[in-house]
């Protein structure tokens, strides 16, 4: 496992230390988005706030992870999907039972013409419902 994640931070040209290695690892094995705070007790508090916060833009920065916003008071994040983060392409389902994020990779945000005079620089889509596993 370790071996991969080691991999994957080289290969966005980030330098392998062990917290970001701790945080990688548990963002790998939850499979869906998780904030700073998620993390954090996942990790059983181990590493501080500043640390998973840094860690965090750090890997967003490099585009390992991408930020989405699905109504929640905390920013989530999840691990991009292929080699290249295409965080603005992909919608998420938020699933109002079990309160997990989802990213759905494979549906794609439509293009939206704006009105003359508007730019975007982020977009969300984000759907509430009920996920597969609570079904
Ligand atoms: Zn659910
Ligand atoms: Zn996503």
């Amino acid at each position: 496992m370790n071996t991969s994640s080691k991999t994957l931070l080289k290969n966005y040209g980030l330098k392998v230390t062990a917290n970001r290695l701790t945080i990688l690892e548990m963002m790998k094995s939850v499979g869906h988005a998780v904030s700073q705070n998620d993390l954090k007790l996942m990790l059983n508090n181990s590493l501080d706030k500043v640390t998973v916060y840094r860690t965090l833009k750090t890997f967003q920065k490099a585009g390992i992870i991408h930020e989405i916003l699905d109504g929640s008071v905390q920013v989530k994040y999840a691990l991009c999907d292929i080699s290249k983060c295409n965080a603005d392409a992909h919608i998420h389902f938020k699933c109002n039972l079990c309160e997990k994020t989802f990213c759905l990779n494979s549906i794609k945000i439509p293009n939206i013409s704006l009105p003359n005079g508007f730019m975007v620089s982020k977009q969300f889509v984000s759907f509430q419902g009920k996920c597969q596993g609570c079904s």
